[in-house]
């Protein structure tokens, strides 16, 4: 049987190699039951991953690649990649060894003895070699999501899956332009399974995330996967109807009591400017949604490929 591999490169000159070296071992001892077919993404990387890839596709018959016309994002490289992929089964890897080899073994034997099961994923544990903010970060917008949004999302899990080929062809029915695959995978349903391990630190080059792009990441995640945020206003408005309407009762009563002096403009400075950038905020929001109902109603493709070792499947 055939088993697609799908590695998305993003300036990875130096690990290219080695992770083809891991993955020959794995491939060893695979023989007999699954050809490895290899599918490297170049998403527009400005190093010299596109020779390292010519030259790899050259020398091994089963490595092909695709290569974009600019940097698309990781995202666009996973979907090109299960578009192409011919395999029987289907599995997405990262080129820097975060994804460890060895446990693609665990995977497949697993899907092989349980035959109801669709999909095997894993999730890391630990988030060694991070720095502790980050991880902080990460726990709170997963419990955040996972309370406002109907799809559950597993914390610590990775893009990094072995997947049946039916469960393939249901994720590239999902053909939206927004595409946060992590929601996705979890979206289509099917039988997955996950497998733990630690955290490993890249093998060479640099990631490509910092904390800003993660932030806007996370916030891609929420819009494309809850439509609470929407609400925001809707409550917010009701809520501070009933204290306006609280507050007016008991300005009458005080007044009948007490007479008028005249007091309190600070007090209304601080209402006015915090009701005013609440609905800033609100607006924000709802202009977040409609940014994306933009971008999706123009249809533009979600990758443009410049260079292929194999015709489009
Ligand atoms: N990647 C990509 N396009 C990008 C950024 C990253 O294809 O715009 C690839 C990258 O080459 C790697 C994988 O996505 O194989 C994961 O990237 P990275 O290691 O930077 O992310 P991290 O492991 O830190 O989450
Ligand atoms: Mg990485």
């Amino acid at each position: 049987m055939l088993l697609s591999v799908i590695v998305p490169c993003y300036n990875e000159e130096e690990s290219i190699p080695l992770f083809f070296k891991e993955m020959e071992k794995i491939q060893a001892k695979l023989l007999g039951r699954y050809q490895l077919d290899y599918l490297f993404v170049n998403d527009g990387s400005k190093d010299k991953t596109l020779d390292v890839l010519r030259q790899l596709s050259q020398s091994h018959s089963a490595v092909n690649y695709l290569s974009f016309s600019r940097n698309f994002g990781k995202e666009a490289a996973l979907y090109a990649g299960l578009r192409e992929a011919r395999g029987d089964l289907v599995t997405v890897m990262d080129v820097d060894l975060q994804d460890p080899p060895e446990l693609l073994l665990e995977m497949v034997q697993l899907l092989e003895a349980n035959a109801d099961l669709d999909c095997v994923g894993c999730r890391r544990t630990s988030r060694d070699g991070e720095p502790p903010i980050r991880s902080f970060f990460a726990k709170q917008f997963y419990n955040l999501i996972n309370r406002i949004s109907n799809v559950e999302m597993v914390d610590g899990a990775r893009d990094f899956r072995l997947m049946r080929r039916h469960m393939v062809d249901a994720i590239l029915e999902v053909t939206e332009y927004n595409r946060f695959s992590k929601g996705i995978f979890s979206w289509v349903g099917f039988k997955t399974e996950y497998l733990e391990y630690k955290n490993i630190e890249r093998v060479a080059g640099e990631t490509s995330w910092n904390f800003w792009s993660l932030f806007k990441y996370s916030v891609e995640g929420i819009v494309n996967f809850s439509e609470v945020p929407l609400s925001i206003a809707t409550f917010a408005g009701l809520f501070f109807c009933l204290v306006a309407f609280a507050g007016g009762i008991l300005i009458i009563f005080k007044t009948l009591a007490f007479g008028d002096p005249v007091a309190g403009w600070p007090s209304m400075t601080v209402i006015v400017l915090f009701l005013g950038g609440l609905q800033l905020l609100s607006l924000g929001i709802i202009g977040k949604y409609l940014g994306k109902v933009f971008m999706e109603t123009k249809k533009r493709p979600v990758y443009l490929v410049k260079e292929r070792s194999r015709a489009q499947k």
